[in-house]
């Protein structure tokens, strides 16, 4: 049994370039991927639509839509969330069976809920929630070096819903999660199988097809080296098993290939899929 995938986009965002980029000096930077005048990178939050026979699974959420104005300056956050993504293809969020997510930070957590008079709520009521034991705790203890990225509105009003895995585990037949540590300890990515071929979406393993590079770790890791080390890994594997990867934070092609750099062998690069 296999998955068709639709690529949702839950809007876009800016993020300070030198955090998406860590170590990596901004004169290399700025030409992948040019800052605008507060030194913010165009980021798209990007979620997949799975289906088969009838099943409905969402992989992330985005951003939502429980943000200040001046949350939404900071951060340029387009006025725009997955539900209104999923509506343009005649889905209601109340037929999403299962909702898979990488880590529980505010871009990709934080649209699992929407404000009901004022309280956050569930926007999937039918849906069970995949997310790691280890980043269900950690999102619940705050431990993040970002302060403000682990939001009790985006957390607690889906306990009730959230099914933990620990470790590689299957979601449903076909749809499998599998432990990727560095960006937070709990991050896991998505492994799907479809007619064309496995797809994994790495989510912040690789945010974008400038993450290539080892070294190319974003400031907000939790663990920087072995998030270079779990790139490799991921990259290595999707270069030698065909993988196609579906990258979370790609402004432009989602669907990406990993092959060999003939100049750098122990490199990967990333081109998008025709
Ligand atoms: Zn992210």
């Amino acid at each position: 049994m296999t998955w068709s995938i639709k690529i949702l986009r839950a809007g876009t965002m800016r993020l300070d370039g030198g955090g998406m980029f860590g170590v990596v000096p901004k004169t290399m930077w700025e030409r992948l991927s040019p800052p605008d005048d507060h030194n913010r990178i165009l980021l798209q939050t990007n979620c997949l639509l799975l289906e088969q026979s009838g099943t409905k699974v969402l992989v992330e959420a985005g951003c939502g839509d429980k943000w200040s104005e001046k949350e939404r300056g900071i951060y340029a956050i387009e006025n725009r969330t997955v539900v209104d993504a999923l509506q343009e293809l005649n889905v209601d969020p109340s037929e999403i069976d299962h909702v898979v997510i990488s880590h529980l930070h505010f871009d990709h957590a934080g649209g699992l809920t929407r404000l009901n008079d004022g309280n956050p709520v569930c926007c999937f009521p039918n849906a069970t929630l995949h997310i790691q034991h280890q980043e269900w705790k950690d999102a619940n203890e705050n431990r993040a070096v970002m302060t403000r990225t682990y939001l009790p509105t985006h957390l607690e009003p889906v306990a009730s819903q959230v099914q933990t895995h620990t470790g590689c585990s299957s979601v449903l037949e076909g749809l499998a999660v599998e432990p990727a540590p560095g960006h937070t300890w709990g991050q896991q990515s998505v492994h799907i199988d479809t007619a064309d071929g496995p797809v994994v979406f790495p989510a912040d393993v690789v945010p974008t097809i400038n993450h290539a590079p080892p070294a190319f770790v974003m400031a907000y890791d939790i663990e920087p080296y072995t998030a270079m080390q779990t790139k490799v890994n991921v990259l290595s594997r999707a270069a030698e098993e065909e993988w196609t990867l579906a990258l979370g934070h790609e402004p432009g092609p989602v669907l990406v290939r990993a092959e060999s750099d003939p100049e750098r062998p122990e490199r990967r690069r990333l081109t998008p899929c025709p």
